[in-house]
Formats: C-alpha cells, sequence, structure tokens
C-alpha cells in the first residue's frame, strides 16, 4: 500500500497540492477535513447538537459516506456545497475532538486506502496518527495572513477579517485537542509553502515520492 500523507494547518495548500499530487502521481485522493464536515453536516441537518458526543458518536458509525473527487454525498444527500459553509465550519471543530467520531472516520480512511492500494490522504492527523507506514510524511504550513487570503479567495462570499478569525478558532482547537491533536509527525518533511509557487511545490513532492518509492523496493529486496 502506498500512502502520502499530507497534514497542517488551514488554508496551508493541502488540498490544491494534495489533488494535483495525486494527478501526478496517477493516485486516488481523499480530503479527510470533508470526513468531519460531513458527520458535523449530518448531526446539525439531523437535528442533533454537534456538541453532545455520544449521539454524534453514533450518528458517524451509522451514515453512508460517499466521498468524489470533490464531493461529498451523505445518506444520499449531496453535501459538497454545504459543508464548505459557515455553520459547518462553526461546528466541525467540536465533532472532530470526539474521540469516537475519530476512530470511526479513522477506520473508514484504513479502508479506503486499502480498497485502492494506497492514495494521497490530507488531514490532521494522517501521518500521525492514522498512516505511520506512509511512504512520504508532508507537513504543510504557510504564514497565517497568507492561508487566511488564500480561503477568502476560494469563498468569494466571506469577508477576509471573519476568514481570518475562523482559522485561528479551528488551528488552535486542533492544535490545543487531547485526541490526535493536529502536529507534525517526527518523519514529516515540513514545508512552509509561503513564497511558493504551487509547481515549485509539487516538483519537490513529486521527486521525494520517486526517491522513498525506489529506496522501499530496495529495502523489501
Ligand atoms: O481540512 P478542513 O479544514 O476542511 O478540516 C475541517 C476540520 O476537520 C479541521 O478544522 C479539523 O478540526 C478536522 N480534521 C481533523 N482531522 C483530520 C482532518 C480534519 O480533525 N484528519
Amino acid at each position: 500500500m502506498r500512502v502520502i500523507a499530507i497534514d497542517g494547518p488551514a488554508g496551508s495548500g493541502k488540498s490544491t497540492v494534495g489533488r494535483m499530487l495525486a494527478d501526478r502521481l496517477g493516485l486516488t485522493y481523499l480530503d479527510t477535513g470533508a470526513m468531519y464536515r460531513a458527520v458535523a453536516f449530518a448531526a446539525i441537518r439531523g437535528g442533533v447538537d454537534p456538541v453532545d458526543a455520544e449521539p454524534v458518536a453514533q450518528l458517524s458509525r451509522r451514515i453512508d459516506l460517499q466521498m468524489g473527487n470533490g464531493s461529498v454525498v451523505v445518506d444520499g444527500v449531496d453535501a459538497s456545497v454545504e459543508i464548505r459553509g459557515p455553520e459547518v465550519s462553526r461546528a466541525v471543530s467540536v465533532v472532530a475532538a470526539n474521540p469516537e467520531v475519530r476512530a470511526e472516520m479513522r477506520a473508514r480512511q484504513r479502508a479506503w486506502a486499502t480498497e485502492r492500494g494506497g492514495g494521497v490522504i490530507e488531514g490532521r492527523d494522517i501521518g500521525s496518527v492514522v498512516f505511520p507506514d506512509a511512504v512520504l510524511k508532508v507537513y504543510l504550513t504557510a504564514d497565517p495572513e497568507v492561508r487566511a487570503q488564500r480561503r477568502a479567495k476560494e469563498m468569494t462570499d466571506l469577508e477576509y477579517d471573519n476568514v481570518a478569525a475562523d482559522l485561528a478558532r479551528r488551528d488552535a482547537a486542533d492544535q490545543g485537542r487531547t485526541h490526535s491533536p493536529l502536529v507534525e509527525a517526527d518523519d514529516a518533511v515540513v514545508l512552509d509553502t509561503t513564497g511558493m509557487e504551487i509547481d515549485e511545490v509539487l516538483d519537490h513532492l513529486v521527486g521525494l515520492v520517486e526517491e522513498r518509492t525506489a529506496a522501499r523496493r530496495v529495502d523489501e529486496g
């Protein structure tokens, strides 16, 4: 199984880099943040308070989640747009801090990768917890202002100040939580994308994947 793990804070470029890297390597891409967003979406839609740990955990085990390329279908309902909205963005941190929800998402992510023989998988705990044997672990980061600008540009109807405040709040929650907080895995390659062009980032990562894959082949004899 060949997994490329990409972690980092919101707006660090994970999704853009992850999608393009998967294309270049001929692998499938999985956005695990969208899975946590989908659980938050299902809770809101089902009238379950996102802070009610047990009902949210049960719901996370029950729902049907179809993760497509840029699309997310929850129990047959296309939630691709709504999971990016402010309501879900506000609710997702508490849902993602729920250890039972995390256990369920972890199992689903591992099953997803096993079915496909690997993939490019993006999130907060992918290299540190979910796939400790990933071929390559990347920790992407960028200056907070740059990250907020990128995110604000993606969402034309959101004000920069609101986006910046939302990112700061989510980063603090993700880094400060007890279960699988956002951390750099010990063996992760840390890449600050603040002043980098996307092609530069991609070329660098493709080179690393090729190196690591060749080294692993030698190791495996
Ligand atoms: O990547 P994105 O910003 O869409 O992720 C939404 C939220 O999902 C994050 O703020 C984080 O709380 C949670 N998340 C997580 N673990 C992952 C991916 C995302 O806790 N592997």
